[in-house]
């Protein structure tokens, strides 16, 4: 998508200007920025950044700028990004079913590090990476925490990763377990039931963990009242590691997407309509930007503005909200409480936008155009 020339002030200051009828991306590098400090700061290992959660060049180069130097990548194409955009920084292939073409060129491009799940995978890897490499194991848990469950398509069982350790250590890879706790994971406690199953299937499979990858899954701030406490994660990540292995503990390392990233975006959309006091119509929906909603729950950090810029005041009244196409599964999930004197022709902004928006929009019914603009800062 690109970097705009100018960067404004705030997204209001835009919108102003250019009274935009296509949704408005704004993105603020100093929040993205801000947050990977923090992450970089409080993680107790290696900071790496999942790009599915947002491919934007600016963003690999911003996390770059700040100190994040490992990616988790899924494809040949997103390996070829960070190579571009970040030059020299680690690269973790963890998406555990690949075509052996896309390992073979993985390894042309330098990478060092590959997650598996399966005995099958396992031989591919066996077949085309050198020795030495690192393999971690993703293993899965019945643990809930996460908004949607992560394990329902990747994870070896307990049993079957311990196996797995063993033989990629026998291999002669450099042995590594691996997890993801599930999406906007709220609860401390899911990381540290995962951390105690790494330790035992560490010693059942009589090994020495090189790292241990505690995934993504960090939330972002989606609800008002609910800030997410990282820094809780992050020490009881510590804390359980050091209890659980002692001395031969592994090096830690972490891989969010929506943690870092979301927090650096926010949607600007138009009201197309105000029909019957009951239904607004938005100009993006549930086929753009606001795709994730359905899956996993409403935003409701949003603030609405008339077209002069000033913050609708009214007091809040729960609506139906559509999005523009005509379909009617394009509607963001329950209601979403907006001012009662919100007209046709202001913007609501929904913050907190920056993982999994950009990433997924369609160009269904001929909608989706996006618009990025550059911001100092996000909220006044
Ligand atoms: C998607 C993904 C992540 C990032 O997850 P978030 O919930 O966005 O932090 C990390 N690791 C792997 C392997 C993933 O597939």
């Amino acid at each position: 998508m690109g970097l705009s020339k100018t960067i404004w002030a705030s997204p209001a200051e835009y919108l102003v200007r250019h009274q935009p009828e296509t949704p408005v991306l704004f993105f603020a590098p100093a929040i993205l920025q801000a947050t990977a400090r923090r992450f970089l700061k409080g993680f107790p290992g290696l900071v790496t950044y999942a790009v599915k959660s947002n491919p934007d060049e600016a963003v690999i180069q911003n996390l770059s700028a700040a100190g994040v130097r490992g990616f988790d990548v899924a494809s040949v194409y997103e390996i070829e990004l960070v190579g571009r955009a970040a030059p020299g920084a680690a690269m973790h292939y963890n998406n555990p079913v690949r075509a052996r073409s896309e390992i073979a060129r993985a390894v042309e491009l330098g990478v060092r590090s590959f997650s598996v799940d399966s005995r099958s995978e396992l031989h591919k890897l066996a077949a085309l990476v050198p020795a030495g490499a690192e393999v971690s194991v993703r293993f899965k848990l019945p643990v809930t925490g996460g908004a949607y469950d992560f394990g329902a398509k990747f994870g070896a069982t307990a049993d079957l990763a311990t196996g797995l350790l063993a033989e990629a250590a026998e291999l002669g890879f450099t042995p590594s377990l691996t997890f993801h706790p599930g999406t906007q994971c709220t609860d401390p406690m899911a990381w540290a039931a995962y951390i105690r199953k790494a330790a035992e299937i560490t010693s059942q499979a009589g090994v020495r963990l090189s790292r241990l990858n505690v995934g993504g899954g960090f939330p972002a701030h989606r609800l008002h009242e609910h800030a997410p406490a990282l820094e809780t994660i992050f020490d009881m990540i510590g804390q359980v590691t050091a209890e659980v292995f002692g001395d031969d503990a592994p090096a830690l390392v972490c891989e969010p997407g929506r943690g870092l990233v979301a927090e650096s975006f926010s949607l600007a959309t138009q009201v197309r309509a105000v029909r019957d006091d009951t239904h607004v119509f938005l100009n993006d929906g549930v086929y753009g930007g606001l795709a994730e909603l359905p899956l996993i729950g409403i935003i409701d950090r949003t603030e609405v503005r008339g077209p002069e810029g000033a913050l609708r005041a009214g007091a809040p009244v729960p609506r139906i909200v559509f999005g523009p196409t005509c379909d009617s599964v394009d509607r963001l999930p329950g209601e979403l409480a907006l001012p009662g004197d919100i007209a046709e022709g202001d913007f609501v902004i929904f913050h907190g936008l920056g993982a999994y928006s950009t990433a997924t929009v369609t160009r269904f019914n001929g909608f989706g155009l996006l618009e990025i603009a550059t911001a100092m800062a996000l909220t006044d």
